[in-house]
């Protein structure tokens, strides 16, 4: 077993760390308080590759598979989950569906601009009525000829608001639904009968565009049906395996970042005449903090290398997206602990970070959902 990096992901790592530091830390209060990531910085992130990063460098991505990603989104976690949302909701759920069972001809045609930044993707499974049970979503696709004609409303759209491209998944045949009767469409947000509305304030990833889709009869040629009619469904689950290590190397980015906030605020602030981090009991937090990140790390890298080989890793995308999720609010609780009032401020990082984290485990599939896809998986393949 080899857990070092490549020189070409360390190199990675420290231009996402400089660009994290220097660009996305500054912004991040106000991306929070204005509710939304500027132009430029998605820019910048065009500029850095981060829109196509782990896509085959055939169709204009930097070919760095899922670990690479990770490594990314994890230095991205350091800074911004509204910025990390962005980025995820474009690369690992809206662009992965197509990358994942597109044909060649609507890779060719999509994927260039997607991995470039130039066009940017959402991704459209949720309706009102139908988040953790999916298959009973409403909006349908109706064979039309020469196009499908879509109908319908999708909720809770990350990048909603400003996508070019949204990969949306509708009912071709209500009889068979999540057994052959969803279908993946490459939808674009210009063309007539697409809309888009806000679904309101949020709680936390307060930066990252929320909408709900309206498909008034859009026409959508076949040539934009993802794989094949009626695999949809198929699709959506494998894409979300991929979605789900982007919640994991958020919260990992973001743990890392508590601890190093808590270990420095330990250090300097006083109690009766000696540093807080003498007081045991601010140790064994920091302990439990630092044993938190490192099963975050080991579960999060060890799932991206098995995506990137090629194997089955269904189950342990669930593992780690309900760990890491459960892990990340105990370690920012523990971290608000440890700074006490300055860490309540509205305006601090640890509040920012501890708002943003709680939806993590709701988005990507619930952490109830996830017991059930591990336990499906236990029960059919065996204890592993
Ligand atoms: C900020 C944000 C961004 C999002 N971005 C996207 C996006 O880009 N694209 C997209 O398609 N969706 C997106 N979603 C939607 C998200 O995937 C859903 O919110 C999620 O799947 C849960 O669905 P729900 O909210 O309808 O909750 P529900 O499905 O109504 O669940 C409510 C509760 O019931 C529990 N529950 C439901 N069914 C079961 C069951 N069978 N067994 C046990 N417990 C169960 C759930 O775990 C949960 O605790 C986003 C959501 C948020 C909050």
């Amino acid at each position: 077993m080899d857990f070092t990096f490549s020189p070409e992901l360390e190199r990675l790592r420290q231009t996402m760390r400089a660009f994290t530091e220097q660009e996305v830390k500054p912004l991040a209060g106000q991306i929070d308080r204005r509710g939304e990531v500027p132009r430029g910085l998605i820019a910048r992130l065009a500029e850095l590759g981060c829109f196509g990063l782990p896509f085959p460098t055939e169709y204009g991505g930097g070919g760095l598979g899922e670990l690479g990603y990770c490594v990314m989104m994890e230095e991205l976690g350091h800074g911004c989950a509204s910025v990390s949302a962005t980025v995820a909701a474009h690369v690992s759920i809206g662009v992965t569906a197509i990358a994942l069972d597109g044909g060649e001809a609507l890779k060719r045609a999509y994927l260039p601009a997607l991995c470039r930044g130039e066009k940017l993707a959402a991704y459209a499974l949720t309706e009102a009525g139908a988040g953790s049970d999916a298959g009973a979503m409403r909006t349908a696709a109706r064979d039309a000829g020469e196009a499908f004609l879509l109908n319908g409303e999708k909720m809770f759209i990350t990048n909603g608001g400003f996508a070019d491209v949204i990969t949306t998944f509708a009912v071709t045949d209500a009889a068979k639904r999540s057994r052959g009767g969803i279908t993946c469409f490459v939808v674009e947000a210009a063309w007539p009968g697409v809309s888009t509305a806000s679904v309101g304030e949020k709680m936390g990833l307060r930066g990252s565009s929320t909408t709900f889709v309206r498909y008034d009869n859009v026409r959508v040629p076949k040539e934009n049906v993802v794989g094949q009619v009626g695999a949809g469904f198929r699709t959506a689950m494998r894409t979300q395996d991929i979605g789900r290590l982007s919640i994991a190397a958020t919260a990992l980015g973001a743990t890392k970042e508590v601890l190093a906030l808590c270990r420095a605020h330990a250090a300097q602030q006083p109690y009766r005449g000696k540093p807080l981090a003498e007081q045991q009991i601010i140790q064994f937090m920091l302990a439990d903090i630092a044993a938190n990140v490192y099963a975050i790390e080991s579960m999060l890298y060890r799932c991206a290398w098995m995506a990137d080989a090629g194997m089955p890793f269904t189950r342990e995308a669930s593992i780690t997206k309900m760990l890491a999720s459960d892990m990340q609010d105990r370690v920012i609780d523990l971290g608000l602990q440890i700074q006490g009032a300055a860490g309540v401020r509205v305006g601090s990082t640890l509040e920012r970070f501890y708002r943003d984290a709680r939806i993590s485990r709701i988005f990507e599939g619930t952490n109830e959902i996830q017991r059930l896809v591990i336990a499906r998986d236990v029960l059919q393949r065996g204890a592993g």
